[in-house]
């Protein structure tokens, strides 16, 4: 195309202020956990109405730390969507549980949650479900599935009797800042996972943390026992043992390594204050994508409406009745085009890791079929209006010219 431009997929949204306020925390003298993480947890508390968040140092190490405190491990099962990020799933495997994978529904990226009650045993603890591309799963529609299959719920410990059903840990590495009925995301699931990472809406470079709902425990002890987890399972962290003849402290049990910097964290706390703005800008740029391909027989994930407001991740884009070789060539053109585009996801099963555990993609015939015809536009805080239209006519310029590369690679 004329004017040809160079649009990346997603870059991080890095202003003077964050900057700055990193510039501020190395000069303070404390660049570990410390009082600016301390500070990002309370106010993503706030943030989220949920009744607890400790920040970590991904969102991997969170769903990680969540199903270690929740006891989950060998003999256990766990399930999760077989179209997601192998984030969701690769925590399960760490902590010695079986994951089980459910299918999407027909022409969805959810899980089928309807065959999700088939999959639950007697020895399932808990379920992943995944908040694609920022919108929120039905939560009331699992919590029913779930209460009709709680004569299989079989607590093993004192923290599972809290709960009289398999037990919800949303991966939510997208969905910060999005709303279901109303809750927002971190308070809706028993315990909710989020990702800072560099891709991601909100981010302090690499980073995540855990939300949790009130569910009669202690929510104290419960943030204690997730930082004991994070730091070797030393009973006193690096801020604790500068008091002057403090050092002492005792090793709990041999812990992890995940904890948060406060580097990261005031990365995290400018995030947060410019946040609102960034999902209004996300939300103007899905409403200019939707406008702009009305024309086209492209499938846009609904963002808004109904009884979620997105967080505006990701573009999810499918072109029904296409093949896996169009979209690809789809995605050719678009590079040529200086245009930087995505697939999210290929589902698990297609990765040798997940076809060496057993897993069969014949068994998950709608995930493969949305995987085969779909593309991720590019959709970030950095992207202008005319980005967005450069986008959208790089896109409909692909939709043609792959018909005729496919054409000829099956001549
Ligand atoms: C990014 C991502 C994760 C992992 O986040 P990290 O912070 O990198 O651990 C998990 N699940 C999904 C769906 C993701 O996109």
């Amino acid at each position: 195309m004329d004017d040809k431009r160079n649009i990346a997929f997603s870059p991080p949204d890095i202003g003077q202020a964050e900057i700055d306020a990193v510039a501020d925390a190395m000069r303070s003298g404390w660049i570990t956990t410390g009082p600016k993480t301390k500070e990002l947890e309370r106010k993503l508390t706030e943030f989220t109405g949920a009744a607890g968040v400790a920040c970590l140092s991904s969102a991997t190490a969170a769903l990680e730390c969540a199903l270690r405190a929740l006891g989950i491990g060998e003999g256990d099962e766990v399930i999760t969507s077989a179209y997601t990020y192998t984030a969701s799933c690769s925590p399960i495997c760490h902590v010695g549980a079986t994951p089980v994978l459910v299918d999407t529904a027909p022409g969805s990226f959810e899980m089928n949650y309807a065959e999700l009650g088939d999959l639950i045993t007697e020895r399932t603890k808990a379920i992943v479900p995944v908040d694609i591309a920022g919108r929120m799963c039905d939560y009331d529609r699992i919590e029913g599935v779930l209460a009709t299959k709680r004569v299989l719920w079989k607590p093993e410990n004192d923290l599972q009797r809290l709960f009289d059903r398999v037990i919800i840990v949303a991966d939510a590495a997208h969905s910060l800042g999005a709303d279901y009925h109303g809750r927002k995301s971190g308070s809706v699931a028993d315990f909710t996972t989020f990702s800072f990472h560099a891709v991601k809406n909100f981010t302090t470079a690499e980073g995540g943390a855990l939300a949790w709902r009130d569910a009669g425990f202690d929510s104290d002890e419960f943030y204690r026992g997730i930082m004991l987890q994070s730091l070797h399972g030393q009973t006193k962290d690096a801020l604790a043992k500068t008091q002057a003849s403090a050092w002492e402290y005792d090793i709990a049990f041999p812990g992890w390594k995940c904890n948060m910097t406060d580097i990261q964290a005031a990365i995290g706390l400018v995030q947060l204050e410019r946040y609102p703005a960034l999902l209004a800008r996300r939300r103007e740029i899905i409403a200019r994508y939707e406008k702009g391909l009305a024309d086209t027989d492209a499938i846009l994930l609904g963002h808004y409406g109904g009884w979620a407001n997105s967080s505006g991740h990701l573009m999810l884009v499918r072109m029904p009745r296409k093949s896996e070789a169009f979209r690809n060539a789809v995605i050719e053109v678009m590079a040529e085009d200086g245009v930087a585009t995505n697939v999210h996801y290929k589902p698990l099963p297609l990765f040798t890791a997940y076809r060496t555990l057993g897993f069969d993609i014949a068994d998950y015939p709608n995930a493969y079929r949305q995987y085969c015809c779909e593309i991720t536009l590019p959709l970030h805080t950095k992207l202008s209006d005319d980005d967005v239209d450069y986008v959208v006519a790089s896109f409909k310029r692909a939709l043609i010219e792959a018909d005729s590369r496919v054409l000829q690679e099956s001549d």
